[in-house]
């Protein structure tokens, strides 16, 4: 018996921040008279500063803390405060980094966590999982629950930067080949994959894939984005892991973190690796490449900064980072010379 904790509400509507008291107190009552623990950076602070103060001026009872990084070590200071300090609810207001902190900090302080993510660079914003880093920095995921509730403003969103909102397109790619490489392992371990979620992690990719419409900013699709994302999250609830969103391709971004420094957002690395897997799983790469290039997705090794030599040997190492983890990567040989070739013929095609 496995069981999971979906978010209590969700909320995808352009400037529902506006009235975040309003909405907060449908679904905890008397939010006046609750402490309130905002989780955000300097950053956003910054450039949301009159909208905040005066949330701040007008109840009392809300504090605002500044998270500039996001390390186990942080998150798990933060939840000390929470705990100390007797907050009851812990609104994450910022990218993944807050979202991260945030998120971990209000399970392992046992809170209510509403997540108002200000980008959509990864499937995170709905998610049982936060990536904190852990020694020299290393990122690492940690399980633990999705949030209560989510907040998604799409006139904040459309102020994201390009690159993170392609990013987050890049994760929805992902699952296209983190489907293929679950079936694969529950075949390989004689179970059967959790229908729903798996339905949930396919229906996030094809809302996107088959979308009408063409540009990034339009509203319709930021709100798809912001739907297709939220499903990935859930899809990995309802599983009790990240199989659903996670396969060889997420393998590759994790062997980029692990040995080299390619500061890129983990949406384009996967996007990457997803083309690669679908060359490993013998199937067409068309369908993720032609969707990329619609929304101009450039994820080139050239444009990561990543070399021919750092492709070879993150594949290489790619199935290590995750041993217990079964995927295409298990099914075939690995080579210097396949990789090369590999390798050139996404330049080609990315060109
Ligand atoms: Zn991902």
């Amino acid at each position: 018996m496995f069981s999971f904790n979906l978010p209590m509400f969700l909320a995808i509507e352009e400037n529902i921040t506006n009235d975040l008291i309003s909405k907060l107190d449908k679904e905890f009552k008397d939010i006046a008279n609750k402490k309130i623990i905002i989780l955000t950076s300097k950053g956003i602070y910054e450039k949301f500063k009159k909208g905040i103060d005066s949330l701040i001026k007008e109840y009392r009872k809300i504090s605002i803390y500044f998270v500039e990084d996001s390390s186990y070590d942080i998150a798990v200071n933060v939840a000390k405060k929470i705990s100390i300090e007797e907050f009851e609810i812990v609104i994450g207001f910022g990218g993944g980094k807050v979202l991260d902190t945030a998120k971990y900090a209000s399970y392992v302080s046992k809170k209510k966590y509403v997540s108002i993510p200000t980008t959509l660079s990864n499937d995170g914003v709905a998610s049982p999982i936060a990536v904190l880093k852990t020694f020299e920095g290393k990122a690492k995921s940690f399980g633990c629950n999705s949030p209560d509730g989510i907040i998604i403003d799409t006139n904040i969103i459309k102020n994201a930067p390009n690159i993170l909102l392609m990013a987050g397109i890049g994760d929805t790619v992902s699952n296209y080949t983190a489907l293929f490489d679950w079936k694969l392992e529950s075949k390989h371990k004689g179970i059967h994959p959790n229908d729903f979620a798996y339905l949930l992690s396919d229906t996030a990719l094809n809302m996107l894939l088959y979308s009408r419409e063409e540009h990034i900013r339009n509203g319709n699709f930021i709100k798809q984005l912001a739907q297709s994302l939220v499903l990935s999250g859930l899809a990995m609830d309802i599983a009790g892991n990240s199989r659903p969103c996670s396969g060889s391709e997420h393998l590759f971004s994790h062997s980029l973190d692990e040995h080299y420094n390619i500061n890129k957002p983990h949406g384009l690395k996967v996007a990457l690796g997803s083309i690669a897997s679908c060359i490993f799983q013998g199937r067409s790469y068309e369908p993720i490449v032609t969707f990329l290039k619609r929304y101009d997705v450039d994820v080139s090794p050239e444009k990561l900064g990543i070399s021919k030599e750092i492709f070879i040997d993150t594949w290489m190492k790619a199935q290590a980072t995750r041993p217990d983890r079964f995927s295409v990567l298990n099914t075939i040989e690995l080579s210097k010379d396949y990789l090369e070739k590999i390798y050139e013929e996404i330049m080609e095609v990315l060109k």
